[in-house]
């Protein structure tokens, strides 16, 4: 008989763009800008392209340079990162529950939690889902409060591109997202003096080399071996046999985020 076990999560990335991956640097003209990012520079807004949603946040909030203190609003799901940068620049983060049936913010809940410290909020698209902005967008408005569109577990090509009204959309290709590309992400900014600012800073950063990019693709390239189910049952199998009752997608999961 014939044993199957599927993990909880499949990398979103195929063997053939891992091989490509793996072999980019030894013809750099198989490496384009790619097309996309055209689209996500509608609405005038300028696109830079970061090694992750995480950095592009940090740039954004070094380039903004608010005063310690302030209070940041943010959907109350969202991965621990996102909060701890808000912390590393001295700012409060104001948790904002959403509500289970739609995964969007309550905006009265939203207005009761506004004081005159708050001068952001960060939306998240959870799970898939891409929820209305507009309501949210207008109490922003209303309130001069600067709105931060955290799209990335939203990313579906350019059907979705970010809204028009908002001060940043980020999009991340990190490791566990779908359509990932092992990294990356990609955030869409409304203020061009900000994003100025944030090239400059970034410029700053030191670079990723060849040697840690193809690292991360055979890690990787590894993960996606072990999760296929004929192999991850005889993993697992041999886990237990090992004494280790655990769960194997947990570590994967956590392997991943780094
Ligand atoms: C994964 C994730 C991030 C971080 O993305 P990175 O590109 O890995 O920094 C931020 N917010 C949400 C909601 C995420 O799911």
């Amino acid at each position: 008989m014939k044993s199957y076990l599927y993990p909880r999560l499949n990398l979103d990335i195929s063997f053939a763009d891992l091989a490509f991956g793996l072999f980019s640097w030894l013809n750099k003209s198989l490496v384009k800008t790619p097309s996309i990012l055209q689209d996500f520079s509608q609405n005038h807004k300028q696109v830079l392209v970061t090694l992750s949603v995480r950095t592009a946040f940090d740039l954004w909030l070094q380039a903004l340079n608010l005063p310690k203190g302030t209070e940041v609003l943010m959907i109350a799901i969202n991965i621990r990162d996102m909060q701890e940068i808000v912390k590393n620049h001295g700012l409060i983060p104001v948790p904002v529950n959403i509500d289970l049936d739609n995964l969007a913010p309550d905006i009265e809940l939203l207005e009761s939690l506004i004081s005159p410290k708050s001068r952001l909020f960060v939306v998240a698209h959870l799970f898939g889902s891409i929820i209305d902005l507009e309501p949210i967008i207008e109490t922003c408005q209303k309130h001069q409060i600067l709105l931060v569109e955290d799209c990335a577990q939203a990313f579906c090509g350019t059907k979705y591109c970010g809204a028009s009204s908002v001060d940043m959309s980020l999009f991340s290709f990190g490791p566990i997202k779908s359509s990932t590309a092992l990294g990356g992400a990609i955030a869409c900014i409304q203020d061009s003096t900000i994003a100025e600012k944030m090239v400059t800073l970034a410029a700053e950063y030191p670079r990723r080399s060849e040697l840690w990019f193809c690292q991360r693709v055979l890690k990787y390239w590894g993960l996606k071996v072990l999760s296929i189910p004929q192999v991850y049952v005889h993993l697992i199998s041999l886990m237990k046999l090992l004494g280790f009752d655990i769960d194997i997608t947990r570590i994967s999961h956590k392997m991943c985020d780094r």
